[in-house]
């Protein structure tokens, strides 16, 4: 490709870490983010198998395992709160090789700064027409290429492909901030009840603490820019719940940067269309209950990265990721039911599983058997 001149929609995971390679390969490349600065919410993210092969070769790698949650254990309590099984995360977590486990907002903060791309906050595309590409701001620029990096429900997409619908997978979740009053120190607590899930996590005992908060529903009709109305939805499921669901909903009205959406995937049949291409979650979201949304957004970003600079364009970009993520895909619309457990019967199943596990003789290989299918989507593609 001759034409050097990119647009990249959004500064998540996908942006920057496409961006990275571009401006390497001395293109022109301008970011553009809604958010008037770097959002740096988010739980924990994995990135694995090929993914940390990415890392490596950006050479960023070590800055992000320098960074590594550091998990020691995860603790299943009841509705009072007491510890009903707590495990090393070394064996739940069954990491393999490079893989890593980082805090989202330092992936974005680490790629976003390795990138050194022009980037403008505040601002979003609002109209591409065949030559040039019109910002909410009123500015008008043209590009050669844009790249949809905008996330689950990139406006960009919406564009150009408005045939593109959310595949729903039955759950909503939010990930907002809290001070960090439940003594966990590299600890992550579980709290589960039929059709809801909450999850805590603080690096350390003086840092904040990530809450999660999952619950499962049919679609919700909201206005995705309303966050006063997602916090809202989020009361509404929570109220009055078990753990310390009330503690924590006093809290999101004063959370930095408050996340929520729906658990869904995005099927797009095609992933180009004339100058615009989808990228991470834009394109191929897998749903944060497959754990593997960052990973492919850092193996896009590389694949389609390659693709622009050696000349392959989109078609090869398209044809070297579309079995890694389907694989991915598949195994994220699996892991959202045990995600959310529908019944006390199924909950009560899996703490006895957890409580008795540290106890089973072959507990790794148990670990191992379940985790496989998870590795194997993680590595299911050769860069
Ligand atoms: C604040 C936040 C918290 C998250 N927390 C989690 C989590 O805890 N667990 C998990 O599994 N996944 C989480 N995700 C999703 C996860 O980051 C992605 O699945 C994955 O990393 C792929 O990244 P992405 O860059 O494709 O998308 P994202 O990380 O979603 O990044 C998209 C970026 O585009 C920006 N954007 C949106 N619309 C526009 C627009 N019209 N124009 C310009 N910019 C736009 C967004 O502000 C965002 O910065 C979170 C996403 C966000 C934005």
């Amino acid at each position: 490709m001759t034409n050097r001149k990119v647009l990249i929609s959004g500064s998540g995971v996908a942006g920057p870490a496409l961006a990275f390679w571009l401006v390497r390969a001395g293109w022109d490349v301008t970011v553009v983010e809604r958010a008037p600065e770097l959002r740096a919410g988010g739980y924990k993210v994995d990135v694995r198998g090929a993914a940390t092969t990415v890392l490596h070769r950006m050479g960023l790698h070590a800055a992000a395992k320098e960074r590594d949650t550091g998990m020691r254990q995860v603790t299943y309590v009841n509705k009072a709160g007491r510890r009903i099984a707590s495990l090393p995360a070394d064996l739940l977590m069954g990491r393999r090789g490079d893989d890593l486990e980082i805090m989202r907002g330092d992936l974005g903060v680490l790629l976003h700064e390795a990138a050194g791309a022009h980037t403008i906050f505040g601002d979003a595309i609002s109209e591409i027409s065949a030559r040039s590409v019109r910002f909410e701001s009123g500015r008008v620029e043209e590009f050669d290429v844009i790249v949809a990096a905008d996330g689950l429900n990139s406006s960009t997409r919406g564009l150009v492909m408005p045939e593109v619908r959310l595949d729903h997978l039955g759950a909503y979740i939010s990930i907002f901030e809290v001070e960090n009053d439940l003594g966990i120190e590299r600890e992550e607590i579980m709290y589960t009840e039929p059709g809801r899930l909450i999850f805590a996590y603080a690096m350390g005992a003086g840092e904040p603490a990530r809450i999660g908060m999952t619950f499962a529903s049919e679609p919700l009709g909201y206005d995705r820019r309303d966050i006063a109305a997602q916090k809202d939805l989020l009361r509404a499921a929570f109220a009055g719940r078990g753990w310390r669901s009330d503690d924590f909903l006093a809290q999101i009205d004063d959370a930095p940067d408050f996340y929520f959406d729906s658990m869904s995937q995005v099927p797009a049949p095609r992933w180009s269309s004339g100058r615009v291409v989808l990228l991470g979650d834009a394109g191929y979201c897998p749903s944060p209950a497959s754990g593997q949304g960052t990973s492919l957004a850092l193996v896009g970003a590389y694949v389609l990265g390659q693709q622009l600079v050696d000349g392959g364009g989109f078609a090869e970009y398209e044809r070297i990721m579309r079995p890694y993520v389907e694989k991915n895909m598949a195994f994220g619309r699996r892991m959202v039911r045990d995600m959310v457990p529908a019944s006390r019967l199924a909950i009560g199943f899996r703490n006895y599983g957890m409580r008795t596990l540290r106890f089973h003789p072959r507990k790794e290989q148990v670990i191992d058997k379940v985790l496989a299918p998870m590795h194997e989507a993680a590595n299911a593609i050769t860069i």
